[in-house]
């Protein structure tokens, strides 16, 4: 395909166009799919991106997490692959795809994987395959074999292009999805090899949280003439998640915290969020030790074992993951209610996408951040990339000791913000205007302490110089790299126990 470094981008509001699937040119099956889906109306990103990719030509789109994105994306480039094969004959065992979908992270291939497979229910003509690094590679070049549709992380993939295990000169649609992400994960160069591979493709979509100049220098070398659709920016509110905050004095003050809020009545299945793979692992523990269903989840862990776990968390048997930023894209579980942040995220727009983990498919969330006062640096950076503030709340019993004061602004408790902000309170100390709820159980202390920071999920070692996209490069086996000494570990696996009873407790099997 030929490169315009002058992309056309033709913005669209983000008014509600909400439409039914029924006015899209989709095949009749496939909208007998959707509708058992329990799909009736197609979502703001749905009804603007699904006309415009079967019209053919690039796009650029801008959407919020838990928007029906993937399905977006999914219906016009399943709907093409059902065109072509208009008799659904079984398609012969090239590893050839025709359709190629890039993710940043294997929990989000995975994702678009089983909701391509949920969509393309008795289609015999179409199968889907996802290439991923963790996995053995036996396996996966068998399952490629007569994929049109390929769902793939950059690293495993350009390791079996250049084994010869798969060619993507047949590719004709290839969406970016996270193209954000990827870049922060430094797959830009992988990116342009995989775009030389299928440069006789006929449409690309690209899909990222913002339209940073980065991702626009991306989109320029990747997109022709491409059609901007924006449904998200960095300001987006949420405003079926509930997010609030409280100070803590120490660690241990969050633990306390933290059992309050795991004994909230209303919380179904919950993700902790974690600054460090040590750190997810030492509350998984803490948390177990004191009678929790918990188990956690971080970049360290083998493949199969992460799969497990976010099978478990699926299926519902899993009551609390504790989680690195790994898990901040990628998880679609209707039942989780709340969203913890016991360690903040290392760049704002990860808070954005963990709090994304709840309120999914319109339903409501609470995302709570725990937050010790050397931390605030961070939450006012949160606070300025989603324009909004964070209401600090109070539990009566769990107050913080610590009273510092501030000069207004940036989710600190009943700081006063100038010009305004919806912060509940108004003194201009700690504590006194931050709303107070009611203590309920919880108060153990534990006294971890946990190791410095590490940021995942960039992998290790990589000393290369950066590239034209301003961000140094990976190992390109970021998502293909052995599992870290870590692993080795004899993984405690999800327990299940009654919270605070002690009691029954059973190992649930491969974890
Ligand atoms: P996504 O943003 O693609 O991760 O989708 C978020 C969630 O919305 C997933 O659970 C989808 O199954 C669900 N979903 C997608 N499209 C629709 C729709 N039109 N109606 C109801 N739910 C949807």
């Amino acid at each position: 395909m030929t490169f315009s470094k002058e992309t056309n981008h033709e913005s669209t509001d983000s008014k509600n166009t909400d439409t039914a699937f029924q006015s899209f040119k989709l095949a009749a099956p496939l909208l007998k799919n959707v509708a058992e889906l329990g799909y009736t109306q197609a979502t703001a990103v749905q009804a603007q991106v699904i006309p415009a990719a079967l019209a053919g030509g690039d796009l650029l789109v801008s959407s919020q997490t838990g928007s029906g994105k993937t399905a977006a994306f999914l219906l016009p480039l399943i709907n093409q692959l059902i065109e072509d094969n208009p008799n659904n004959s079984p398609v012969p065992g090239r590893a050839q795809p025709k359709v190629l979908v890039l993710c940043p992270t294997r929990e989000l291939a995975q994702q678009v994987t089983a909701d391509a497979v949920n969509l393309v229910r008795g289609f015999k003509g179409i199968r889907i395959a996802t290439v991923m690094g963790g996995m053995p590679y036996g396996k996966q070049i068998q399952a490629i074999k007569g994929a049109s549709l390929v769902v793939a992380t950059p690293g495993r993939l350009l390791d079996l292009c250049d084994s010869k295990a798969i060619r993507l000169d047949d590719v004709k649609q290839l969406v970016i999805d996270e193209a954000d992400r990827m870049l922060d994960m430094g797959f830009a160069d992988d990116l342009e090899a995989i775009d030389k591979r299928c440069a006789g493709r006929t449409q690309t979509l690209m899909f990222s949280a913002t339209f940073a100049p980065k991702i626009m220098s991306l989109a320029n070398e990747l997109t022709s003439n491409a059609k901007r659709i924006e449904l998200a920016h960095a300001g987006e509110k949420h405003a079926n998640i509930e997010q609030k905050l409280h100070w803590a004095d120490s660690v241990s003050h969050k633990h306390k915290l933290l059992e309050h809020i795991l004994a909230d009545a209303t919380l179904d299945q919950a993700v902790i969020f974690a600054s460090t793979q040590v750190e997810s692992e030492k509350i998984a523990d803490t948390l177990r030790a004191n009678g929790y269903e918990a188990t956690a989840l971080h970049g360290a862990m083998p493949q199969a074992v992460r799969m497990r776990r976010l099978e478990s968390l699926r299926k519902g048997h899993t009551k609390i993951l504790v989680a690195t930023d790994v898990a901040a894209r990628g998880i679609d579980v209707p039942r989780i209610t709340h969203v913890i942040n016991f360690g903040l995220p290392m760049k704002p727009e990860d808070y954005t996408h963990r709090i994304g983990r709840t309120g999914r498919a319109g339903r409501s969330g609470v995302a709570v951040t725990l937050v010790e006062h050397r931390d605030r640096a961070k939450i006012r950076n949160i606070e300025r990339f989603t324009q909004q503030d964070i209401v600090a709340s109070v539990i009566a019993g769990l107050e913080p000791q610590a009273k510092p004061s501030f000069g207004g602004g940036g989710g600190r408790p009943g700081g006063g913000r100038p010009g305004g902000g919806n912060r509940s309170g108004g003194g201009g100390r700690y504590g006194s205007g931050a709303r107070s709820e009611s203590r309920s159980g919880g108060g153990r202390s534990d006294g971890n302490h946990f190791a410095a920071r590490s940021s995942e999920p960039r992998p290790a070692g990589d000393s290369r110089p950066g590239n034209r996209f301003g961000d140094s490069r990976p190992a390109r086996s970021a998502d293909s790299r052995p599992a870290r000494s870590g692993d080795s570990r004899p993984s405690a696996g999800p327990r299940f126990a009654k919270p605070k009873t002690g009691g029954q407790r059973r190992n649930f099997s491969g974890s």
